[in-house]
């Protein structure tokens, strides 16, 4: 690393969009850029992103971020990499041509596979081998898929050229100028082909799934060098240092290093996460055992509550159906009706996730009479997103031997204080919401830098960190908790909708 350098590039590669931002040597913030990514939806419970646009994206917002705050590349130290999880593709690595859109995360086309392994009585060892529950949330069934597909579609492609990977692998392939075909283990956990335990791709999931081994990306720790930037992107070579899901990334920024720590983040979906430390914990309550990130031979652990659908219904209801213009705005028409109204919304916009696990649950508004207007119906679906996180949270209070007593909260739905005071008020417990929301992108950054050298100490990173706001549980905590129990009712009748 040359002395001239003054910044870590952080590149947050989401599901909504694709973020590029500056931190300085003192861990702020300098400037950032933002590109809402485009989701295609091409037949219900389906959903794809063009992964040559999030590529596209992801360039261009690094440009963009260079510019507005006149930096030279040649002062980046170093890059940490953060993507949304499971979302993966296939391309031919002669054409670099992605083979098919991107399967996201959240699309539920390979619930039957799924079904089939479950009565096939797979579904304990999968458990056992990835820590994941059996669903189509994951990447082995998509990208069994997308393998198939290609086969039917595009019979003339040499499948020794395909290689496969999560939204990380495409990104970093694409950095390094088509150089390097890796991935990092918090990553790789996700894809429900690596085997928890080892950090190894399991050869018997590998097979299970159909997935050749050669297409499979080399699982890296993910602080350490993953490769240098091409030199004709960006006129030099940055070094990429760090890689991470995007909720391990959050966990990283909030300093939840040690067992007891834990953080929510609410993006398009909401993710509560626990550091376990170095020990492989196993949920008795439908929570997943996932890697946090690895360093040099450490491994670090979590456990996770991972729902599938919270900022994405927001988006639903500007649209999807027009309800709104801006997710800004359901604050302030919550906040303007005292209640729901006896509205109460499902968001079971993609099935549902921790704890049910219900692949064929689908969306729901219930309770509806004559009285309901507009506001109701987005004060329901900003509701819903906190009962989501209660049920989460009484899950790992049931796995652990501590009650959780703090919220550590962060993502973009989270700036808005109706949802984190009712959030508060339904758990009963304070919810803590950081200055700086973007927690994956500066997880990435921390990463980074660290691994680079360009800082030294942890803790001090996550000492300078400043809190934003603490919601305490208040006046609606009794009928937020009442109103609760009448969702968890809606829920039920959600569930097994698709035939
Ligand atoms: P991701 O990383 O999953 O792409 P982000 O953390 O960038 O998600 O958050 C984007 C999500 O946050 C979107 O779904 C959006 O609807 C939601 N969001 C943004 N601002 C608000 C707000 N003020 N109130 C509620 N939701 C919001």
């Amino acid at each position: 690393m040359t002395s001239n350098t003054k910044y870590i590039l952080a590149l947050d590669v989401g599901t909504t969009g694709t973020r590029a931002i500056l931190f300085d040597r003192q861990g702020a913030m300098v400037g950032q850029a933002y590109k809402e990514l485009t989701q295609y939806y091409p037949q219900p419970g389906w959903l794809e992103h063009d992964p040559s646009a999030i590529w596209r994206d992801t360039r261009e917002m690094i440009g963009d971020v260079l510019v507005n705050t006149d930096t030279l590349a040649s002062e980046i130290a170093a890059i940490g990499l953060t993507v949304q999880r499971e979302t993966c593709l296939l391309w031919d690595k002669t054409t670099g041509q992605p083979l098919h859109k991107a399967i996201v995360w959240q699309d539920r086309r390979t619930t039957a596979r799924c079904n089939q392994l479950r009565a096939e009585g797979k579904a304990a060892e999968i458990q056992e081998r990835t820590g994941l529950v059996l669903d189509a949330y994951f990447s082995a069934t998509k990208l069994g898929w997308l393998l198939d597909w290609v086969k039917e579609n595009q019979p003339e492609v040499n499948l020794e050229n395909v290689l496969a990977g999560t939204v990380d692998t495409w990104v970093l392939w694409q950095l390094t100028g088509r150089k390097v075909h890796a991935t990092d283990h918090s990553n790789a956990s996700r894809t429900m082909l690596m085997n928890l335990a080892t950090g190894h791709w399991d050869e018997s999931l590998l097979s299970l799934f159909g997935i050749p081994r050669y297409m499979m990306p080399e699982i890296k720790p993910s602080l350490g060098c993953f490769g240098t930037t091409n030199p004709e992107l960006f006129g030099v070579e940055i070094p990429i240092m760090a890689v991470f899901g995007d909720q391990q990334a959050a966990l990283f920024a909030h300093g939840c290093d040690r067992p007891g720590l834990l953080k929510c983040t609410y993006g398009t979906g909401c993710f509560l996460v626990a550091q376990t430390g170095e020990s492989l914990t196993r949920s008795h309550n439908q929570l997943l055992s996932t890697v946090a990130w690895t360093q040099g031979q450490q491994t670090n652990y979590a456990l996770e509550g991972a729902m599938f659908t919270s900022g994405a219904c927001i988006q639903w209801l500007r649209d999807g159906i027009g309800l709104i213009q801006s997710a800004a705005e359901t604050q302030a028409l919550c906040e303007s009706v005292p209640d729901n109204n006896g509205v109460y919304f499902v968001p079971a916009l993609s099935g549902l996730g921790a704890p049910h696990w219900d692949m064929k649950a689908r969306g729901s508004f219930q309770g509806i009479t004559g009285g309901v207007k507009r506001e109701h119906l987005v004060r329901a679906v900003l509701e819903s997103i906190a009962y989501q996180v209660k049920e989460v949270v009484d899950a790992m209070n049931k796995d652990g031997d501590q009650p959780i007593g703090l919220l550590k909260v962060d993502g973009g739905a989270s700036r808005n204080d109706f949802l984190m005071q009712f959030q508060a008020d339904v758990l009963g417990i304070p919810v803590e919401r950081p200055e700086i929301l973007d927690a994956t992108a500066q997880g990435a950054a921390f990463g980074a830098g660290l691994a680079a050298g360009f800082w030294t100490r942890y803790e001090d990173l996550i000492a300078q960190r400043q809190v934003d706001r603490t919601f305490t549980p208040g006046e609606g905590q009794e009928q937020a908790q009442a109103h609760f129990q009448v969702w968890l009712r809606a829920v039920e009748r959600a569930k097994d909708w698709m035939i």
